[in-house]
């Protein structure tokens, strides 16, 4: 029966799902009218259950009608219990919700065994998803240097530079670069121990090894690995005892000559609440920005994953959305996703039309990206006055107007209200801006060089 159910999946769904998320699933019994099934990760369990739970169901039903729910467990939390240093095979778990629950089960505290050691990477590692690889990793001039890093890193060998410090905004493909590299590492050099985790996580991990007195064991653990991979760092600014902590495994990872590699929403010098000669240091390896995404990357990127998904959408529909979705590349997905949800659900094609419709909501938030920092600091520009200005309690009129032109426009383009434009002008109440705002358009009637002044700023910042 299940190699019927796969089968029929297979032709379904098609191969390259099939391949990426249906092969992998293992079958455990059937107990009761539930079918037992197994993943490898937490995220497929998620994938599989949100994107293929209703059609497996039906496919098994069609073979076994006694079949009334499909049960998807994944076998990754068991080994996370590992480094806690219980020993035992990889057997599944069932409903256990992952990694960060870990510390509530009434475990007992980690000690430094060898068996913990061991069974390092998979019991501190986080999941690795496996949709992020590298082959499916579209590459543009905004993240060719971040890229080619990345292969270096995962290539294992005589990497020139450590550490390497990967930064962007968010879901420009960070933290998939950094699963790929860990995904590459453990297939190629399976000896290493690869440790990839959530700056979140490694501050969790701390604070349990502090509760339980067994910092020691911690830091056994961090520095004893090959390859070290923190995502999203900017999450201990202000953390000191973890940042503190963070610091020494860093420095006693680079000393030794283990690779370590960080991500973060900015630069080094950038990052806030966090302390300068940690900044120096994670400037010291290779520093690759992921810029914002072009037109070409959206492109390249919604073509490859619409083949993906197997969905047929017209190149126009795609061209349409590249330029139009310029947010972040998840978004971008998130459209498509929706798009081709759509289209089966209600079994139209995809035309220009549908994908207006449908993305409706978000295309109008990608119409309006303006931000109020960036209308502040070019109606500075323009007038001639401090950027501290538009924060400032100073109301002389040379001040003041450009600070209500700048209020009135971040009113027109952006989809903030009254209080919150009226926060970012230096704790301005609605009242102010609600003045600011009236002002200008009167200003706007009886002063024509005026109203073209702002129009001018308008379509500079609307561009
Ligand atoms: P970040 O960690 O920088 O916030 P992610 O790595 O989570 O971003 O990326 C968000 C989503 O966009 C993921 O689903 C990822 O696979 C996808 N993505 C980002 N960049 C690319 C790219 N260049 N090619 C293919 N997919 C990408
Ligand atoms: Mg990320």
């Amino acid at each position: 029966q299940w190699a019927r159910v796969r089968a029929r999946m297979r032709s379904e769904f098609g191969e390259t799902a099939f391949q990426s998320w249906l092969k992998p699933l293992t079958f455990k019994g059937f107990h009761n009218g539930v079918v037992h099934l197994l993943v490898p990760t937490r995220f497929m369990q998620n994938w599989i259950e949100s994107q293929y739970g209703d059609r497996l169901l039906e496919l098994w039903r069609s073979e076994n009608p006694s079949v009334t729910a499909i049960d998807v467990v994944h076998s990754a939390t068991s080994s996370a219990s590992h480094s806690a240093g219980h020993s035992g095979g990889h057997s599944a778990t069932h409903g256990a919700s992952g990694f960060s629950a870990h510390g509530r089960d009434g475990a007992a505290a980690p000690s430094a065994n060898t068996d913990a050691l061991n069974s390092f990477d998979a019991g501190l590692c986080a999941p690795l998803d496996p949709r992020f690889r590298f082959d499916n990793f579209i590459v543009g001039k905004p993240n060719e240097l971040a890229f080619a890093a990345a292969r270096r890193v995962a290539e294992a060998d005589n990497v020139p530079f450590n550490p390497l410090f990967l930064f962007g905004g968010v879901g420009l493909g960070k933290t998939h670069l950094m699963h790929a590299i860990a995904a590459q590492l453990r297939e190629s050099a399976p000896e290493k121990r690869v440790l990839y985790l959530s700056a979140e996580k490694f501050m969790y991990q701390f604070i349990r090894a502090l509760r339980y007195k067994d910092t020691m064991a911690f830091k056994e653990q961090f520095r004893s690995v090959d390859v070290l991979m923190i995502d999203d760092v900017q999450f201990i600014a202000g953390k000191d005892n973890t940042q503190e902590e963070f610091f020494h495994t860093f420095n006693a990872l680079v000393d030794q000559n283990r690779q370590v590699v960080i991500s973060a929403d900015k630069s080094p010098a950038e990052l806030e609440g966090i302390e300068d000669r940690m900044k120096s240091r994670l400037g010291w390896g290779l520093v690759a920005e992921i810029h914002s995404t072009t037109y070409e990357l959206r492109l390249g990127i919604l073509q490859s994953k619409a083949e993906q998904m197997s969905a047929d959408i017209p190149p126009k529909v795609l061209e349409f959305l590249a330029h139009k979705i310029t947010s972040n590349v998840r978004e971008l997905e998130g459209a498509l996703n929706r798009l081709v949800a759509y289209a089966n659900l209600v079994g139209r094609s995809i035309t220009l039309e549908t994908a207006q419709e449908v993305l409706h909501d978000l295309l109008r938030a990608n119409d309006r990206r303006v931000t109020i920092e960036e209308i502040q600091k070019r109606v500075a520009e323009h007038f001639n006055v401090k950027l501290s200005e538009m924060h400032s309690a100073r109301r002389s009129r040379g001040i003041a107007r450009p600070r209500q032109v700048a209020m009135y426009l971040s009113k027109q383009l952006t989809a903030r209200s009254l209080p919150e434009i009226g926060r970012k002008f230096g704790g301005r109440d609605h009242t102010t801006v609600m003045h600011a705002v009236r002002k200008v358009d009167e200003l706007k009637q009886s002063d024509s060089s005026f109203a073209e002044d702002v129009e001018l700023l308008r379509r500079m910042l609307e561009g």
